[in-house]
């Protein structure tokens, strides 16, 4: 039995207006809210402001989706961490699949906005994962390997602990095709031992590993139930305040 304690994070991705938001959290209040669970809500940077105001007084934690390495400067359209700590903004996701892709996210530069998150005081959800040309061609754990190998180079061990990993085949992220929890804790727990190799056992112990690609409600306690899956990034599902309160409730 591990000291982790689970955590949901629902991903909006670019969904929601600033009174959509805010109508979404009032639902959710008291209820996305289950002793032993950590829930955090990863929002466009608009509504943030809002969230962070409608969390106060509650357990629930607000993300940002992205974060740019440097504090401030001439980077037309970006947001630094200096500012996301300004906000209040507890988590920030990193790498996710769709930046790496359509925002030419590279390794190189996931390992700088993890840096830059814990200069600001930000705890990031680091996002690693295959194609399902990689899968097919039996490459699942070298990606996974070399993504999170690189995005936790320069990273203290204590620092190391506090990073959320999320797991995200992107062949099952927002397609309804998921990984089974075999196989998603078959990857997470050798994603774990990439993480011992960096550091130590208690380190690796301590990282909290999320699974992610169509979680649902009726699908999360099966994910939960393995042992190296600590909770669980959720873009779709997670839009829906019954739906998110179901999968905080089923973790
Ligand atoms: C995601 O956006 O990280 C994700 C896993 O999406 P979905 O749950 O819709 O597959």
């Amino acid at each position: 039995m591990s000291n982790r304690k689970p955590i949901i994070a629902g991903n909006w991705k670019m969904f929601k207006t600033v009174s959509e938001a805010v109508s979404f959290f009032s639902e959710i209040k008291g209820k996305a809210e289950v002793d032993g669970v950590e829930s955090v809500i990863c929002a466009p940077f608009t509504t943030l402001p809002a969230l962070v105001e409608a969390a106060k007084g509650t357990s629930i934690a607000i993300g940002a989706q992205n974060v740019h390495f440097e504090d401030n400067g001439a980077f037309t359209g970006e947001i630094s961490g200096v500012m996301l700590k300004d906000l209040g903004v507890k988590y920030v996701i990193i790498g996710h699949s769709e930046r790496r892709a359509y925002f030419a996210e590279s390794d190189e530069i996931v390992n700088k906005k993890v840096h830059a998150s814990f200069k600001n005081g930000l705890l990031p959800i680091v996002c690693v994962g295959e194609k399902l040309e990689e899968r097919e061609a039996g490459q699942t754990k070298d990606v996974c390997k070399v993504q999170t190998e690189a995005a936790f180079q320069g990273v203290s061990a204590a620092q190391a602990a506090e990073v959320v990993i999320a797991y995200e085949p992107i062949w099952a992220i927002g397609t309804g095709k998921s990984s089974t929890s075999e196989d998603a804790q078959d990857v997470i727990g050798y994603i774990r031992g990439v993480v011992a190799g960096l550091y130590d056992q208690a380190t690796a112990d301590a990282v909290r590993i999320q699974y992610g690609g169509s979680v649902k409600p009726n699908n999360v306690a099966e994910y939960m139930g393995q042992t190296d899956i600590d909770g669980a990034l959720v873009g779709g599902a997670s839009l829906e305040p019954a739906s998110y309160i179901a999968l905080v409730e089923g973790a």
